[in-house]
């Protein structure tokens, strides 16, 4: 007769815990986004114990280098250690709602095990920017990320040609169709359209272009702040 022993498979990856939520009698399900294999709903054992050391470092939010051991019914977390807490974000209201926005829409839009390390960067590099800087405004920023988000998801709005005759897009008198997730040119909108100003086409551009190093620095007056928040709310809204 042949002995083996079962060998438990594990892996370790970086991963942002994106939720949690009870499950069984004292453990977890922690929903993380880990830079190896994507989106993953992972058990944490023993979570709803005081002393458990383990939950501390898989709370909402942070970035840990976790260790995944595969279950039968449920891979689980074996262990893990903080990298980043993100303290300065957790300890100001503004920031903490912002970042707790990002996430949530997040994890709501990215399905599971869809892995894609730009996906994992966008999201850490949202989180490091907001922890570590002093942005202006706080709202705009989170537009951009949702911006990206959705770009890096497939829906990147056009804002180059029109979406009704292809033509394209020169300066003055153009809106934003909503439903057909882009600009219009001034031949062929309709009253139902959104107006966009061509500053607001140019910052948009530049959102899906560069980084948030680049976008942390943009000085956009309010009210360019306010039409691009509303444009890409709305956006947003259509989108998911
Ligand atoms: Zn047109």
């Amino acid at each position: 007769m042949i002995k083996y022993k079962k060998m438990e498979e594990t892996y370790r990856t970086k991963a942002i815990i994106l939720g949690r939520k009870p499950f069984r009698e004292c453990d977890a399900i922690a929903t993380v986004y880990t830079f190896e294999k994507g989106k993953l709903d992972l058990v944490v054992k023993g979570a709803k114990k005081i002393k458990s050391k383990l939950a501390g470092h898989i709370e909402p939010m942070n970035l840990s280098e976790i260790m995944v051991v595969r279950g039968r019914g449920y891979d689980y977390i074996g262990s893990a250690v903080n990298k980043n807490c993100y303290i300065n974000i957790k300890s100001n209201l503004n920031l903490v709602s912002c970042a707790g926005k990002a996430v949530n829409i997040f994890n709501k839009l990215v399905k599971h095990e869809e892995k894609d390390e730009d996906l994992f960067f966008i999201l850490e590099n949202f989180l490091e920017i907001l922890n570590n800087e002093n942005i202006g405004n706080n709202e705009l920023f989170y537009n951009f990320f949702i911006l990206k988000l959705l770009d890096l998801l497939g829906n990147r709005p056009e804002l180059y040609n029109c979406v009704v005759c292809c033509s394209k897009i020169s300066e003055n008198n153009n809106k934003f169709d909503f439903l057909k997730g882009g600009v219009v040119c001034g031949k062929c909108l309709k009253n139902k359209n959104s107006a966009i100003s061509d500053d607001c086409i140019k910052i948009l551009r530049f959102a899906i272009k560069n980084d948030f190093c680049e976008l942390k620095k943009l000085k956009i007056n309010d009210i360019l702040a306010s039409e691009a928040n509303f444009i890409i709310s709305s956006f947003l809204a259509f989108y998911s």
